[in-house]
Formats: structure tokens, sequence, C-alpha cells
């Protein structure tokens, strides 16, 4: 065949063998040379794709069919799989996307933090991966008369509902827990009965609905997203809400007007019940406001803690900085190992959260600080605060170089990093590794069953640097 890159067209078909997968969870070949991604594909897969698009250094093409599968290759469970988007790697067999994580993080490691050849441990699954989620923010939109919860798809403003008729094979979302979806619906129900006046005095009034449950305790909270004006009949809707689902601790409504791509606005007002709900997580009770980040999947958060705790290897006598403490729950999970413990958050509710959880736990040797990670670390270096531990868990951006370079000008022995995107991990393990740290472990841990977002967990040390 004389065919080579350069001549590859948008429409045309081609057999492509799968080798491996992106970080959104295509599967990636080769044609002539030059990299096919193809989502829906699994490597080992041999299949007959479409091009759809072409660029100097990649194709992006469509399945088509698939001529031979790999011995990995599973039905999906989800009759949403297709439209939905949320889950990339439902195709997969578990042990394999366990597998695939493992090299994703290691790939990363190697190819964007320059790091070489790391090892990574194989990331550890969960033993029922389904239903794992204790949150679900699902988008509300009215149509036909109706209102409708769901996901959009991908690439769309085009809304998959999770609850509609058709759907009653399968009402909800596959890994979220069945009580929340439980819950969606009902709540789908009522925006029906007691909705529709709030929507004529301000189209698009309901946002989202965001679900939450503490999986120990059972509590659940639902957030209700709204516009700003006047919901007429609010109030017989939290009745007959709180009045039809035992367990809903806390109803809360969020005012929500910008057009940001935040899911909750800035004010909330509580409709019913408490505005907290209360978790158990490794022993310990939280307090979880409607905005605070608390972690999805329960069961694999202990796992990674667990980890963290390993990898701290406290005495009991160190001073730890937990620089993206969230609600308190590394910080407070290592204080019961450690001398003294700051978390530094930057979302105001989490962090009284936080304090409130040391209280409750009766834990007296942490401090919670309000601000932004990048603002406060380089503060604390200044005024000579030098721990002898830090744990990096910042969201998915990673953390800010000033961040960074304030953690180096601590001369801290060992830190651990925690993140849910192996991207911005390796570039910040990359950046750390040129100031004399050396990668120690990696761990993923599987946070995301069937989704492509895979969480890791890294030791870090920097032997120059004898600690205190
Ligand atoms: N360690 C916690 C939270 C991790 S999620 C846990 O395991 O539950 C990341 C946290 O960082 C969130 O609570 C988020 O609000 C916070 N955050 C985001 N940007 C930040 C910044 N620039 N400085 C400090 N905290 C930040």
């Amino acid at each position: 065949m004389t065919t080579n890159k350069t001549t590859i067209r948008t429409g045309q078909k081609a057999e492509v063998l799968i080798t491996g997968i992106t970080h959104s969870g295509a599967g990636v070949g080769r044609y002539h040379g030059l990299a096919v991604f193809i989502p829906g594909t699994l490597p080992g897969d041999k299949i007959l794709a479409e091009v759809l698009e072409k660029k100097k250094k990649y194709a992006v093409a469509r399945l088509l069919e698939i001529l031979e599968p790999s011995s990995c290759r599973l039905e999906p469970q989800c009759v949403h799989y297709a439209a939905c988007g949320g889950c990339r790697l439902q195709h997969a067999a578990y042990e394999e996307q366990l597998r695939l994580k493992t090299g994703l993080v290691r790939d990363s490691l190697n190819r964007i933090g320059g790091l070489g050849e790391v090892v990574v441990g194989m990331t550890l699954g969960m033993e029922h991966p389904w239903h794992y989620r204790n949150k679900v923010h699902f988008k509300v939109e009215k149509r036909d008369g109706r209102y409708h919860l769901g996901f959009y798809e991908e690439g769309s403003h085009h809304l998959t509902d999770f609850f509609s008729a058709g759907s009653c094979r399968q009402p909800g979302c596959l890994l979220v827990d069945t009580g929340l979806n439980q819950l969606a619906s009902l709540c789908g129900t009522l925006l029906d009965k007691y909705g529709g006046e709030a929507l004529e005095r301000e189209p698009g009034f309901f946002r989202h609905l965001v679900l939450r449950k503490a999986f120990f305790t059972g509590e659940m909270m639902a957030v209700v997203v709204t516009g700003s004006r006047d919901w007429p009949r609010e109030k017989d809707f939290a009745g007959e809400l709180m009045a039809q689902q035992p367990g809903l601790t806390s109803l809360v409504r969020s005012i929500h007007t910008g057009q940001t791509g935040e899911i909750m606005g800035k004010e909330f007002q509580l409709l019913a019940g408490r505005d907290a709900i209360y978790d158990r997580l490794a022993h310990l009770t939280f307090r979880i406001s409607p905005d605070s980040f608390y972690q999805v999947n329960p069961l694999q958060t202990e796992v990674l803690y667990g980890k963290a705790g390993e990898y701290a290897a406290l005495t009991g006598r160190e001073t730890v900085l937990d620089a993206y403490s969230g609600i308190g729950t590394i910080a407070l999970y290592l204080a019961q190992h450690a001398g003294k413990v700051y978390g530094l958050e930057v979302v105001p509710a989490a962090v009284e959260d936080a304090r409130h959880n040391a209280d409750i736990n009766k834990i007296r040797n942490v401090e919670f600080l309000a601000g932004k990670a990048e603002r406060l670390l380089p503060a604390l270096a200044r005024k000579g605060l030098r721990p002898d531990m830090v744990v990096l868990d910042p969201p998915r951006r990673g953390c800010a170089r000033e961040a960074l370079d304030a953690v180096i000008a601590m001369e801290l022995p060992r830190l651990v990093y925690v993140s849910c995107d192996p991207g911005t991990l390796a570039r910040d393990l990359g950046y750390l590794a040129g100031k004399g740290y050396r990668v120690g472990e990696v761990q993923p841990v599987d946070m995301f069953p069937w989704t492509q977002h895979v969480e890791s967990i890294v030791l870090m040390t920097n032997s120059g640097l004898k600690g205190k």
C-alpha cells in the first residue's frame, strides 16, 4: 500500500491495532506511522475505524467495527454508557482497567515528569466496584413540560436523562449509591409537582441537584441549585421531600446566578433539617457542609489514607503540614500520630468544618489556616516554620509554583503528594526532582472505577536533608 502519514484523509477507513490508551480513556493505535485516537477501544483490539479529524501529529477516528476483540473486552453494564461520557472504560474488564491506570501513571511520570523508569505499584482496586460514589450532581432541565435529571452527553448540551420512563430498566447512575439514585428520582417527581411557577418566572431556574450521603451514618444531603428569584412552592417541596425521604438530614438551596462553570453558587439557604451531614471515616467523625470537598469514594479513601499514614511514618513527635486540607480529613488522621499538624485550605466553610471536626474528635494538636496554599506556605516558610513533612493533595490543576518553592525552602526530608491527575502530578514531581527530591514510592488507588480517572499517592524523600 502506498498510503503514508500525509495522505491519510478525513472520512478514510482504516484497520488499526490498538496498543495503548490516552488519559481521556481513548484507545491509541498507529496507522501508517500516525497515532490514531479511537474512543471506545482497548489495547489488543483490532478494529476498523473512520478518520474524523487529521492533524499533523495524530488523527482522531470513530470505531466502526471490532474485527478482533481484546481478550479484556467486556459488555458495558450501563444502558447510558455510549451517550453519557461519564465513564470511559466500561468496555474493559476491571482487572484490565487497573493495569491500564497503572500504565497511565507510569507513563506520565516518565514522559511529562522526565523521571525515567519509576516503579509504580499495581493500582489498588475495589472488590465491588459499583455504586461506590457518595456524591452526585445531576443537571436539571425542563423539556416537554417535565423535569429531567441527568448528565450532558459528551461534548454536547444534550441531556441524557437517567430517570425517564425509558430508563426504568436502570434508574440512575451505576456508580452512584442506590439510595442517592432513589432520592434523585423522588426530587425529579417533586420538582414536577412544585417547580413549575418558579421556572416561568426565570427560565433555567433549576440548574443542578447535588446529592450526598454519608455512608457510615446514612445521613443524606440534597442541594437544589437555583437562580435568584422566588420559588413560590419551595416550602411545599421541602415539606414533602423531607416527609417522603427518611435519612434526608439536610436540604439546602444554593443560589447561583453566574455563568461560571461551578456547580454551586456562593449563597446557601437552609430549607429543612441541618446545614451539614456527619460521616465517619477511619474511626473519626467529620462534618460535611454543602460546598466542602469530601472524597467521593469512602471505601477507597480509607485505603488512600492508610497509604498516607504508611508513607508519613510518624513517630508522634513530628510537625506536619497538610496543604490542601479540605474538611481536615488527612490532617486529623495524621494528627493522632504527630506532634503538631497544620492544615491549609482555601474554602472558608471547609476550614470551619475542619476546626469543628478537630473539636468533635477531641484532637487538639491541629491548627487550620484559611487561604491559598501558594500564599500561606511562603508566609509560613518566611516565619521559619520547618515541618518534618508535608502532604500535598491539590485539586486537578496541581500545585502553584509558589507553593512548591515554599515547600522546597522549608527543606523537608519527606513529602507525600496525593493527586487525582497524573499529568499535573508528573509536572510537579518533575519540578521537585530538579530540586533534589527523589521519588520513593508511587501507589495508584482506584477511586473512580469504570472511568479513566486515577488517584495516586507518592512518597518523595530528600536524603540531603536530615530533618530536625
Ligand atoms: N485532603 C482533602 C481535600 C483534598 S481536595 C481530602 O482528602 O478530603 C483539594 C482541596 O484543596 C479542596 O478542599 C479545595 O477546596 C482546596 N483548594 C483548592 N485550591 C486551593 C489552594 N490554592 N490553596 C489551598 N486549598 C485549595
